[in-house]
C-alpha cells in the first residue's frame, strides 16, 4: 500500500485530494492485494491509479461586456473496464486536475457498486456560474462543448451534472452537442423530462442517500422517524436529502452554502424547504436569506480557515454532509461523536478527511462513504441511459422502486464484503473491496490494455 501511495505522491505532487482518495482506498484493498498475488503481478493497482485518458482544453468565451474570458476545461476518462465512462461535470473555481482525478477515481468504484454497466469518469471547469447571467452561462457551456463533443458519445463517455452543473447547464451543453454532431442521442444525463430525461433523476442522489441511511439503521432495528439530522449544502443533493428525511419523519435542523449555515431548531418542514428550493434554484440567492424569512432560525457565517465547522457541533442523531469534499475534519468528526451522532451518511464525495473517517470507524458510527451512499444519482443516470436506448420513459414509481432496490443491494454488497474480509460493519472497506473486485476482474479478463 505505501508503495502506491508514495508513487502517486511523487509522480503528481500537487494532487492532494487524489492522494487522499488513493490512500483511503488502498487502506481497504491492501489485504485483498496481499491475498491475490495475480493482482500484483498484473500491476492492477498501478493501472487503476492511471487514468485511461486525460483531456485538458482551453475554453474561450465572451462575457456580457464583450470581453474575452478564458477558462480551463477537463475530462478524465478513468476506467472503462465495465462500461463506457460515466460521471459528472463540475463547474467551480476550485476545479483542478487533482480534484477531478479524485472524483473520477471514486466514480469508478461507485459505478461498479450500482450493479449497472458503467465505467468511471469526471470532468468540468474552473468556470464559476455564480453571478453570471443566463446568456454568459450559455456561451460558456457552448464553448466548453465545442471541444468536449469530439471525446464523448452515448457509447463512449456520458457526462452528467455535479456542483455548478444542473438542469440549465445540461440543457445548454446538450443543445451544442446536438448541433455539432447533428444527432439526438443520450450523450448526457440529467436532461429535462420533455427531451429525454428520467423522472426522479433530480431527486436520486439525495433520496438514495436517505435510503442508504435507512438500510444502515434497519440493520440495527431502528428507523429514521424522529431522528434529528444535520444536513450541509443547499444544492441538489442537500435539498432532496432533506425532502426524503422529512417524508420519513426525521427532523432536519441545518442547511448551508459556502458562506454560512442556518440552524432551525423547530425543524425545516416542507413549506420552509420549498422556500429554499425557490431561493436556490430560481432566485439563485444565499442561505442567509432563510433567516430573514424565518427569524426564529439562526444564521452563522462559516469561515473556511477556522479550526472546525460549527454546523457539525449540534446535538443530533444523524449527519448528511452534502456540500463538498473535506467539509468534515478530525475536529468536526470528534464534535459529531461527542454530540451523540450515530449515523454519518455522505451525500457529497469525500466530505470527510481521512483522520475524520478514522474517528467514525473507531467510535462504531454507522458511517457510509460517498461512493456507496451517494451512488443513487449515477444509478438513475444509468436508468436514464437505458430509457434513452429503449426510447421510452418509466413512471416515477418504476424509477423510485429501481433506485430503492439498487441502494438496498449496494448496502448488502458492502456488508457482505466487509464481513468476508474480516471487518464486519465497516462500510468503507466493504464499498472499496466490492467495487475493486468487480473492476479488477473485468480488467484481468480484458488483458493488458
Ligand atoms: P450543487 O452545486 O447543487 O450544490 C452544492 C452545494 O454545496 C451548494 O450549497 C454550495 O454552496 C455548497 N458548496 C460548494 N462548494 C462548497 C465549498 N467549497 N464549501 C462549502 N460549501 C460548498 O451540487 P450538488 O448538490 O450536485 O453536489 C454536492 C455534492 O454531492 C458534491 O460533492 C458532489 O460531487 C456530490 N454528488 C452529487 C451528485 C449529483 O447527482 N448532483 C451525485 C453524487 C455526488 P454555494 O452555493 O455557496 O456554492
Amino acid at each position: 500500500m505505501t508503495d502506491i501511495v508514495e508513487y502517486v505522491r511523487i509522480k503528481d505532487p500537487n494532487e492532494r485530494e487524489f492522494h487522499q482518495a488513493v490512500r483511503e482506498f488502498m487502506e481497504s484493498v491492501s489485504p485483498v492485494l496481499e491475498q491475490n498475488p495475480e493482482y500484483r503481478k498484473a500491476k492492477i493497482a498501478e493501472r487503476l491509479i492511471e487514468p485511461e485518458r486525460v483531456i485538458m482544453f482551453r475554453v474561450p468565451w465572451i462575457d456580457d461586456k464583450g470581453e474575452i474570458q478564458v477558462n480551463r476545461g477537463f475530462r478524465i476518462e478513468m476506467n472503462s473496464a465495465i462500461g463506457p465512462y460515466k460521471g459528472g461535470l463540475r463547474f467551480h473555481p476550485s476545479v483542478n486536475l487533482g480534484i477531478l482525478k479524485f472524483l473520477a477515481f471514486e466514480q469508478v468504484f461507485k459505478n461498479a457498486l450500482t450493479t449497472l454497466p458503467m465505467g468511471g469518469g469526471k470532468g468540468g471547469s474552473d468556470f464559476d456560474p455564480k453571478g453570471k447571467s443566463d446568456n454568459e452561462v450559455m456561451r460558456f457551456c457552448q464553448a466548453f462543448m465545442a471541444e468536449l463533443f469530439r471525446h464523448i458519445g452515448a457509447d463512449t463517455d456520458i457526462p452528467a451534472g455535479d456542483i455548478g452543473v444542473g438542469a440549465r447547464e445540461i440543457g445548454y451543453l446538450f443543445g451544442m452537442y446536438k448541433k455539432l454532431r447533428n444527432e439526438f442521442t443520450g450523450v448526457l444525463t440529467g436532461k429535462s423530462l420533455s427531451w429525454g430525461g428520467s423522472l426522479m433523476r433530480p431527486e436520486a442522489t439525495g433520496y438514495g442517500s436517505v435510503y442508504f441511511a435507512a438500510e444502515m439503521l434497519g440493520s440495527q432495528n431502528q428507523t429514521l422517524e424522529g431522528k434529528v439530522c444535520l444536513v450541509s449544502g443547499s444544492g441538489n443533493v442537500a435539498q432532496f436529502t432533506a425532502e426524503k428525511l422529512i417524508d420519513l419523519g426525521a427532523k432536519v435542523v441545518t442547511l448551508s452554502d459556502s458562506s454560512g449555515y442556518i440552524f432551525d431548531e423547530a425543524g425545516i418542514d416542507r413549506e420552509k424547504l420549498s422556500f429554499i428550493k425557490r431561493l436556490k434554484n430560481v432566485r439563485r440567492g444565499r442561505i442567509s436569506e432563510y433567516k430573514e424569512k424565518y427569524p426564529e432560525s439562526v444564521y452563522t457565517p462559516i469561515n473556511p480557515g477556522s479550526e472546525f465547522n460549527p454546523l457539525w457541533n449540534h446535538k443530533a442523531d444523524c449527519a448528511f454532509p452534502s456540500a463538498t469534499q473535506n467539509e468534515i475534519n478530525e475536529k468536526d468528526a470528534q464534535n459529531l461523536v461527542s454530540n451523540g451522532v450515530k449515523v454519518v451518511c455522505e451525500g457529497a464525495n469525500m466530505p470527510t478527511t481521512l483522520e475524520g473517517v478514522h474517528i467514525f470507524l473507531n467510535n462504531n458510527i454507522l458511517y457510509a462513504p460517498g461512493k456507496a451512499a451517494n451512488a443513487g444519482g449515477v444509478s438513475v443516470s444509468g436508468l436514464e441511459m437505458t430509457q434513452n436506448s429503449m426510447r421510452l420513459s418509466w413512471t416515477h414509481e418504476e424509477v423510485d422502486n429501481r433506485l430503492r432496490i439498487i441502494m438496498k443491494s449496494i448496502h448488502k454488497t458492502c456488508l457482505d464484503a466487509a464481513e468476508q474480509y474480516g471487518t464486519p460493519g465497516n462500510y468503507v472497506n466493504g464499498a472499496n473491496i466490492a467495487g475493486f473486485l468487480k473492476v479488477v476482474n473485468a480488467m484481468l479478463d480484458q488483458g493488458v490494455v
